[in-house]
């Protein structure tokens, strides 16, 4: 079996920023025929895991080395916990999508003890509509014994805004911040080049990804608060983040919570449109020219307001104002079931409340043409196809009667 190894790299310290590397090297058949470094850079005041640290790297590849089915050679040190849970994390996405991903073997030179848990979490924070309830279900101890104390949000360049587009990443962490001061919590921000080394698919990639990389902060805060995608009523797999997979990315002392799986979009929107502050900075879009702000038009821009609209809520002005959302939402088609399931919870949620009676059958509409199968390809192509099966055959019969 072809290899993966990590190397741990000396950590350096230049201009208030620590950097923690590693060498990811490829070796095919004894040879070497790839190298090249992963790294995280954050500020020198967080206390860093030492050099030789491995879990943060280890998790940040694994994806890639399961889609090369690569044994993996660490140089340094993992938690056993972690090893633990990744040989489970291993079977279930092997099990889920067996023709992208294999189970492959860890070798590592030291399997480390466990180090005390340090108290309180790291809340990973986009800014979007799951780690803003996150933030704020907590901070307001919305959520009973569950409450965490969140000793600070991190935001990561690198991951949706790339590392080229400063300005944009500036902008979003300046937002960031001023929604969780409004809550008293820190926003530390990490950068990381993990997206342009790794070949793993993102939809699969980015919880562990996460995770990866806001291990590096576990001697500032002993667990990780992820907020949900799909909740437990419409839950969908495979999908990167989910409540069956999350808890297998942590280890005794960086503990991972998959938090708000017990509430709809819709719900959770509800929830945080409370907060004047939150809903001000809110930032779902990714495909908008500026990548710090919302297009409006985007399947998840127009789904958002629409989850606003449901629960008998203003849109809110973090939102352009002149946005048609009838015309956007005839613009886009929905690909998976988890997605259908989104927009049928808005309707289902409007209908109950008796909210929406003009915007609840375009959204109908808009389910029904994205049912696979149905409407794969153009409608024009469909109808003009069947028509000429239909041609063809009235002809063959003609033919026969002769
Ligand atoms: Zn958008």
């Amino acid at each position: 079996m072809n290899s993966l190894i990590i190397e741990p790299i000396a950590l350096a310290n230049k201009n208030g920023q620590v950097t923690r590397s590693c060498h990811i090297v490829r070796i095919d058949n004894g040879i070497e025929v790839d190298r090249q470094v992963l790294w995280f850079q954050f500020p020198e005041t967080i206390d860093s895991p030492d050099a030789e640290d491995c879990d943060s790297y280890l998790l940040c590849i694994l994806m890639d080395a399961l889609t090369e089915a690569r044994e993996i050679q660490i140089k340094g040190s993992v938690s056993l916990s972690l090893l633990s849970n990744l040989t489970e994390f291993q079977r279930a996405w092997h099990m889920l999508r067996p023709d992208l991903y294999s189970v492959v073997d860890i070798t590592v030179d030291e399997i480390r003890k466990e180090i005390a848990e340090v108290e309180g979490a790291v809340c990973a924070f986009s800014g979007g509509v799951d780690s803003m309830f996150t933030a704020w279900q907590h901070s307001q101890k919305k959520n009973s014994y569950r409450t965490q104390t969140i000793n600070f949000c991190s935001l990561v360049h690198g991951f949706d805004i790339p590392l080229e587009d400063t300005e944009a990443f500036s902008e979003a962490f300046s937002r960031s911040e001023s929604v969780l001061d409004d809550i008293n919590i820190p926003l530390i921000p990490i950068k990381t080049n993990y997206r342009e080394m790794t070949q793993a698919k993102w939809d699969y990639a980015h919880a562990i990804a996460l995770v990866g990389v806001l291990s590096n902060f576990k001697k500032k805060a002993g667990i990780i608060l992820l907020g949900s995608t799909y909740p437990y009523s419409n839950l969908f797999t495979p999908w990167g983040s989910s409540p069956a997979t999350d808890n297998l990315l942590g280890s005794n002392h960086f503990h991972v919570i998959h938090d708000g799986a017990a509430y709809t979009r819709t719900e959770k929107v509800n929830a945080i449109a409370d907060w004047q502050v939150g809903i001000k900075y809110l930032r779902v879009c990714w495909q908008g020219a500026k990548k710090d702000r919302n297009c409006g038009c985007c399947e998840k821009c127009v789904r958002t307001q629409f989850n606003f609209l449901a629960c008998g809520r203003d849109i809110p002005s973090c939102f352009p104002a002149d946005t048609n959302l009838i015309a956007c939402l005839k613009t886009f088609t929905l690909n998976t079931s988890g997605l259908r399931g989104a927009w049928q919870q808005i309707h289902d949620h409007a209908l109950a409340s008796g909210i929406g009676e003009s915007w609840r059958k375009e959204i109908i509409r808009l389910i029904r043409r994205s049912q696979p199968g149905l409407f794969s390809f153009s409608k024009k192509g469909y109808v003009r196809k069947k028509l000429r099966a239909r041609r063809k055959m009235k002809k063959q019969r003609a033919v026969s009667a002769k």
